[in-house]
């Protein structure tokens, strides 16, 4: 029997057990019988047969994926248009990726840890994947492990929850979530609710109504990014890196605008009632150009038309050495500041809407990187003048809160200051992390990581799990000096840590109101924080 099913099997029991003499302590007792894998157990495809592993990485997104090995968005994309089951195999993937991904049964990459680009999109789309398979060398439209080598169009299996890679098709079964699974979450809910929402990190209507459906208490962040790189937006963006005039700026900005406030409207009805936290775009712009390396290289091949040039151009310009400590989040929108009014406009609009048609739209607009109040207060101008101009009433503005992230050691530090101009505090542990311990997040769990849980110089990875001692210690007192402030303030976390039970016992310890994570963790984080207030209750005291 596979521990798959075991998992299955212990939902089942556990909660028939409680059914045939149900009381509180009983429904208690279950819940702190139960463990996340149970439930992945049934959310998730598995594997039914076992299968020789070709190779192993990071088992990044849970779930079992069969197909066509593909190296380009591009190719996987084409494969999926004929019909082809496709796992999208590349060394990184990168936001120019995400058309291929989308359409994409499994990820491979063979770089990267947990919080690298590939395992946050394939964990919010529920996209079984392994990340950082090192043993693969990928060379153009074929991959090697030792001698084995797999060519484009090879079927192979990857399980996202044993990070195994392995040739050929395993047999999956893909199993439908049973009653017991959402009885037990229900009580789940029934103990934690007051005392720790939890949320999904959500940003399209489709991950909205996703997330709903799992059970989340609203969205605690959107991602606008997202929304700029599918490929009929990403031009728009480009335009707007690309202008050479205030004018043709303002006219790129404004078809942003369009295309956003028609996905705010979207994801605000699919949350309707509940909170959206939004956060205004975080990325560094090269991010929205194509990699300087590629257009040199077509430039030496076929030459570039003018427009590639000024591609070229740009991605030179908003190249940096260090792009995740560079102009990125709020210090973007100093630079570029009509690129907030603008999503803060399309935000207003849409939550008009939305609230026209009848709906209770409820807005949380939220700003990244933020490292001082000067820097929150500016912000917070722009929405102020966005709500004057756009003449909200009075009931609209009640739904409308301002927060930041707290993503760096400063602004935990400074906490007390910036809670002057936030409604809501949002650690974002994925940054506070890298950058407590200056572990890039992109690179560390590639070669540094495994070597130090071996040598024991670390307990557990702490891109996975928070680190209690430096940066939980940070949560706890930017929580503490955030609400001496303002007693009042809401506080939240939103990086991957959101979704890990252990990290949920620490920011329910640390006072915090909610937790967001993918949709797909949203189950498994009801349960652990119905675990956490169990637990401290039952506690020393
Ligand atoms: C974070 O840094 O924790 C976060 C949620 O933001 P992102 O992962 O998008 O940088
Ligand atoms: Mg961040």
């Amino acid at each position: 029997m596979t521990s798959d099913r075991t998992g299955e099997g212990n939902l089942r029991r556990v909660v028939a057990a409680v059914l045939a003499d149900d009381t509180a302590e009983r429904r208690e007792a279950a819940l702190l019988e139960l463990t996340a894998a149970d439930l992945e157990a049934v959310m998730h495809a598995r594997f039914e047969t076992a299968g020789a592993a070709l190779a192993r990485g990071l088992g990044a997104s849970p779930g079992a994926a069969v197909g066509a090995v593909y190296f380009t968005a591009a190719d996987a994309a084409d494969a999926a248009d004929r019909g082809e089951a496709v796992i999208l195999v590349r060394n990184e993937t990168t936001p120019a990726d995400v058309h291929g991904m989308m359409v994409a049964a499994g990820l491979l990459t063979t770089r990267g840890g947990l919080v690298s680009h590939a395992a946050l999109v394939a964990r919010g789309w529920g996209t079984p994947a392994v990340v950082g398979a090192e043993a693969i060398v990928i060379d153009g439209r074929t991959f090697a492990v030792g001698d084995v080598v797999v060519s484009e169009g090879d079927v192979i299996s990857i399980d996202g929850s044993s990070g195994e890679v392995t040739l050929g098709e395993r047999g999956t079964a893909s199993t439908g979530l049973p009653e017991e699974f959402f009885t037990a979450l229900g009580w789940a809910d029934e103990v934690r609710r007051d005392r720790l929402a939890v949320r999904a990190n959500a940003d399209t209507a489709a991950d909205a109504a996703k997330a709903r459906e799992l059970g989340a208490d609203g969205i605690g962040l959107c991602r606008t990014e997202h929304m700029f790189l599918s490929p009929d937006r990403l031009p728009i963006m480009r335009a707007m890196i690309l202008a050479r005039t205030p004018e043709d700026e303002r006219a790129a900005l404004a078809e942003l605008g369009d295309v956003q406030e028609v996905d705010f409207a979207a994801i605000l009805a699919a949350m309707d009632g509940l909170p959206v936290t939004v956060r205004l775009l975080d990325p560094p712009l090269h991010e929205f150009l194509p990699a300087v390396l590629d257009l040199e290289m077509k430039r030496a091949a076929d030459g570039l038309s003018p427009e590639e040039q000024r591609e070229l151009d740009a991605a030179r310009e908003w190249a940096e050495h260090n792009p995740m400590i560079g102009t990125r989040g709020v210090r973007l929108a100093v630079l570029k500041p009509g690129l907030y009014a603008m999503q803060v406009r399309a935000l207003l609009a849409a939550a008009r809407s939305v609230r026209a048609d009848g709906g209770h739209p409820i807005v949380e607009i939220m700003v990244p990187l933020t490292v001082s109040r000067p820097e929150l207060a500016l912000v917070r101008s722009w929405v102020a003048a966005e709500v004057a101009e756009l003449s909200l009433s009075q009931v609209d503005q009640a739904d409308i809160t301002i927060g930041t992230m707290i993503e760096t050691p400063r602004a935990a530090l400074r906490a007390g200051e910036l809670a002057h101009d936030a409604d809501f505090f949002s650690f974002g542990t994925n940054d506070l992390t890298q950058l407590t311990f200056g572990f890039s997040r992109d690179d560390v769990e590639r070669r540094m990581m495994p070597a130090y849980l071996e040598h024991g110089l670390l307990a557990s990875n702490p891109f996975d799990t928070i680190d209690t001692d430096g940066v939980g210690e940070l949560v706890r007192e930017g929580t503490r000096r955030g609400r001496a402030t303002k007693p009042e303030l809401r506080v939240g976390v939103c990086g991957e840590h959101g979704g890990d039970p252990a990290s949920i016992r620490l920011f329910l310890d640390a006072g915090l109101d909610s937790v967001s994570c993918s949709p797909y963790r949203v189950p498994v984080a009801r349960l652990a924080a119905a675990q956490a207030v169990i637990e401290r209750q039952n506690g020393p005291g």
